[in-house]
């Protein structure tokens, strides 16, 4: 579906980008897991995966045997996680992640493994969201959900260096009520790991200003506010939910908003209102490409950088597609406009981090401007 052909041929870039330091702040937990360590927590728990009943129209599969329908390796677990959107449903593909991550113990274990991950990607620092509501089969609160994250992410920190914040997704199909649940739990952990909240998941008929009354209890509180705004409707949707998101639900983060190059809803600046308050774009250029455009280009991130606004590249769900990691965005980027443009949105990750001391930013900056 994707017509630009990305490939990864100057190795010698490759390498001196993934050399340098990583700050991704947009990366949803569920979707980034390597499929190696999830697959071996499926292993140690005794717990056999299978491929679903239905593919991505609700047709039946047919499967001639148990074996085909066992995820019996990491391989086929890969596999099947990169047919997300194009063979599978979304709620089938990140279902198998999420169901390990129901107990404590898992949780722990699932926080973990991402650290170590983000060790690989040389990332000392991220922000990692996930929505706790799906986290509750098993009997779990949604205080419960968040404390025993924490808990796995500072035992993950301990083990690996990398620290992470954490950044509570509501899942925006859900009623206004379970927002509002959800953010008075983050609110609770506002000053032990939790920077901020975010809309997300399905966002057609589920307009922003559908989860306000959730977003007020976040004003005047410590917490951030981020919302995925503008990536899958038409132009006129984008725009429109881009201002809604900034307006009415006071963002201080707007998730893709594949077309603010074009800047203006109905004559509103967007640019210029997200420049004022210091709203940082959390762009996420390979994520877009694999569902909704054909070229990194029609993002217009050069015309975005070009302005004062905080563009951030980000990786969304590094595990569920081809070149899902970061520094693979960031060499796409830099093939495509040049290295300056890379070292931009990197310093810009930092610069806009809701995590970090002043005083961290300062040496991760200066450590950039040396190298
Ligand atoms: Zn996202």
């Amino acid at each position: 579906m994707s017509a630009q052909n990305l490939v990864i041929e100057d190795q010698e870039y490759f390498r001196e980008l993934k050399a340098r330091k990583t700050f991704p702040l947009h990366l949803h937990w569920d979707g980034s897991v390597p499929v190696e360590s999830l697959f071996s927590l499926t292993e140690r728990r005794g717990k056999m995966i299978f491929l679903p009943d239905n593919d991505l129209n609700g047709e039946r599969i047919r499967y001639d045997s148990f074996t085909q329908r066992l995820i019996s390796t990491p391989e086929k677990l890969r596999e099947f996680q990169y047919g997300l959107l194009t063979r599978y449903k979304m709620g089938d593909v990140f279902g198998i992640p999420i169901s390990f991550m129901q107990t404590k113990e898992d949780l722990e274990e699932m926080a973990k493994a991402l650290c170590r991950y983000l060790k690989t990607q040389n990332s000392p620092y991220t922000e990692v969201r996930f929505a706790p509501q799906y986290h509750l089969k098993k009997g779990l609160s949604l205080d419960q959900v968040m404390g025993y994250s924490l808990d796995g992410f500072i035992e993950g920190e301990e083990q690996t260096g990398v620290k992470t914040k954490l950044i509570i997704c509501i899942a925006r199909d859900e009623a206004p009520e379970i927002g509002e649940a959800v953010v008075k739990a983050a609110l609770q952990f506002a000053e032990r790991g939790v920077v901020g909240i975010d809309l997300a998941c399905y966002e057609p008929g589920n307009p922003p200003e559908k989860h306000l009354s959730a977003f007020q209890l976040t004003f005047d509180t410590p917490l951030k506010r981020t919302v995925h705004a503008g990536e899958m409707g038409s132009e006129e949707e984008n725009l429109r939910d881009t201002y809604v998101a900034l307006t009415e639900l006071q963002a201080d983060g707007i998730s893709h908003s594949r077309h603010l190059y074009q800047r203006y809803y109905q004559n509103k600046d967007l640019i210029e209102m997200m420049v004022h308050r210091g709203v940082r774009l959390e762009s996420n250029p390979l994520s877009n490409y694999q569902f909704f455009i054909q070229n990194l280009e029609e993002l217009h991130l050069d015309e975005l950088v070009e302005t004062e606004l905080l563009v951030t590249v980000n990786p969304d769900d590094p595990a569920m597609w081809k070149h899902g990691d970061l520094v693979d965005s960031l060499y796409f980027l830099g093939k495509l406009y040049g290295d300056d443009l890379v070292r931009k949105v990197t310093a810009n990750s930092v610069r806009a981090a809701w995590g970090l001391s002043e005083r961290e930013k300062s040496g991760y900056l200066a450590e950039m401007v040396i190298n």
